[in-house]
């Protein structure tokens, strides 16, 4: 059994990876079930009633979905690093990103202030 303060060794990346993988997997099966519901929802005919509440249903499950690829997207580029030997390194600074970070969110690939940075960027704050 390794413990958290375990040094991080290759065998440590090889298990890293397969979490990474089996989150990606569990992903795609999410987002696939997302698009089927959404395509059922919009072929349904509805009468009026129900028709304000199914457009919102169906803007909250297309936001559900955007954030499930963003997500896989993001998996898929922590894999990359990782196979580059990258992992565990912010993307941005450098730093070492921490052990509590990366058992929280294995798919990080910046530190947390760097990523802060990169979120209000792009939500334009
Ligand atoms: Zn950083």
């Amino acid at each position: 059994m390794l413990s958290a303060t375990s040094v991080r060794a290759d065998g440590d990346l090889v298990q890293i990876r397969l979490r990474l993988t089996a989150m990606a997997e569990v992903l795609e099966v999410r987002r696939h079930a997302l698009a089927c519901d959404l395509e059922s929802m919009q072929e349904e005919v509805l009468d009026e009633l129900d028709r304000a509440q199914r457009v919102s249903e169906i803007n909250f499950a297309t936001a559900l979905e955007s954030a499930t690829v963003d997500a896989s997207a993001q998996l898929a580029h922590a894999i990359d690093v990782l196979d580059a030997g990258g992992y565990g390194l912010c993307e941005d600074c450098g730093a070492r990103i921490s052990a509590a970070r990366l058992s929280f969110r294995p798919e990080s690939t910046r530190c947390l202030t760097c990523q802060d940075r990169a979120d209000s960027k792009r939500s334009g704050a």
